[in-house]
């Protein structure tokens, strides 16, 4: 790990002896001056100025002659760190492709904390095992989950807050986050933060690395719970090769046999092109089709889309599931009665038909399904009441992986909010 250059006074070297400087060297690196907030520049090595009070110590960096290299007793200036640099990355961790939310929450500034000896050691991770996280990961044990840490994920950016006692402590926010990650942490419902000073996180890292590091007790490692999750409408395209093609071909085949037993109706090649293009992201197609024709193909994509709506114990699975929305209640009942009679025959997933209030228990039952169907305002009320019922309610709220608008004007879909929430979404406009 590459350590940081700094100039040290006399006093300072003496009271913290060459290993204590060593680790500083470590977790201490030089972004801005902690005095002006200006850059410290490539040139010339700051000035390492240590604050000493009741056997508390705060390190910090700054531009020499913005305050020289000395040790002050008496006071340790805990408000004034406004200066201060963080930065952040995502990165899936092996084993489990476990997302993972890496922070160096303190650039040029450590705090050290003064033994029973009177030897001093670093300590900047102490107040975060002091919120609930643990030192480096252990297999024994699981990962906590502190209660004031949150994240929520908005349109490719996720946002981190450590709160203690309804004071925000820490605010990491806008940190880039690639979709393959937020989707990791959407299914899993919460994302792992791991907190370091000893990497400059911006910099190319090996995953490997940060394994072994994450095994030390220098990394505080805890859980944020996921509050809100969107995506960005690029993102939510749906694209050739998302689609596993046997398997596409499989499912259409026994969908349309289902529908012709169900409700003696035959798929010709015009509905069949339709749901192909559909499942490609091409809209237009099944925008030619009316009736039964239009339904068909619909119900064809959305069970092939369903597949993976249960776990391996066939209940309903996180961040999965295909919502079918009409733009009336009408169109969906006429759709809930072609799907379902086509379920029964049992090849299409289960149907559920929104409408009932969110919380009952048919209501419940309904937004679990494989397809759900409803119109965008029943939606709303059922992302909202699920969003606002708490951790009882996390499955539903993450619920919905693939969003099929149908008959839809542009200008609707532009003003539908809940959308956003939505891994892929695709729109069949009239
Ligand atoms: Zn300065």
């Amino acid at each position: 790990m590459a350590g940081s250059r700094f100039r040290t006074d006399p006093t300072t070297e003496e009271r913290l002896g060459p290993q204590v400087l060593e680790d500083l060297r470590a977790n201490l690196w030089p972004v801005d001056c902690q005095t002006c907030g200006r850059p410290l520049g490539r040139w010339g090595r700051p000035a390492l100025e240590v604050q000493a009070e009741d056997g508390f110590a705060a390190a910090s960096l700054h531009h020499r002659r913005c305050s020289p290299p000395a040790w002050v007793d008496g006071t340790v200036d805990v408000s004034g760190r406004r200066h201060l640099t963080w930065r952040a990355g995502c990165f899936l961790m092996q084993p489990g492709n476990v997302p993972t939310f890496l922070i160096n929450p303190s650039y040029e500034y450590a705090l050290l904390r003064q033994g029973d000896a009177g030897e001093w050691q670093i300590a900047t991770l102490e107040p975060y095992k002091e919120l609930g996280f643990q030192l480096g990961l252990s297999s024994k044990q699981p990962l906590p989950s502190p209660a004031g840490v949150s994240a929520s994920i908005d349109e490719g950016f996720i946002s981190v807050d450590v709160r203690h006692d309804g004071a925000m402590l820490q605010a990491w926010h806008d940190v880039h986050i690639p979709p393959d990650i937020a989707r990791a942490a959407h299914r899993w419902g919460d994302i792992m933060v791991a907190v370091t000073t000893l990497m400059d996180v911006s910099k190319p890292f090996t995953i490997e690395g940060m394994s072994v590091l994450l095994g030390t007790d220098r990394v505080a490692v805890g859980k944020a719970r996921l509050t809100s999750v969107s995506y960005p409408r690029a993102a939510q395209q749906v694209k050739p090769g998302d689609n596993e093609s046997d398997h596409q071909v499989e499912a259409f085949a026994i969908s349309a046999e289902s529908i012709r037993r169900a409700v003696d109706f035959t798929v010709d090649d015009r509905v069949l092109a339709a749901a192909f293009a559909l499942c490609d992201g091409k809209a237009w197609m099944i925008g030619q089709l009316t009736g039964r024709d239009k339904m068909a193909a619909l119900l064809m994509v959305s069970s092939f889309c369903s597949l993976g709506s249960r776990d391996e114990s066939g209940e309903p699975a996180r961040c999965q599931g295909v919502h079918l929305i009409t733009p009336d209640t009408e169109s969906a009942d006429e759709h809930m009665d072609f799907f379902s009679a086509v379920a029964a025959e049992g090849a299409a997933g289960t149907v559920g038909r929104l409408g009932a209030s969110p919380l009952s228990d048919e209501g419940s039952a309904a937004y679990l399904a494989d397809i759900v169907l409803g119109t965008a305002d029943e939606y709303a009320a059922a992302f909202t009441a699920y969003g606002d019922a708490g951790p009882d309610w996390d499955l539903h709220a993450s619920r919905g992986h693939s969003a099929i608008v149908t008959d839809t004007a542009k200008s609707d879909l532009t003003q539908a909010e809940f959308l956003r929430h939505y891994p892929k979404a695709i729109a069949i406009a009239i």
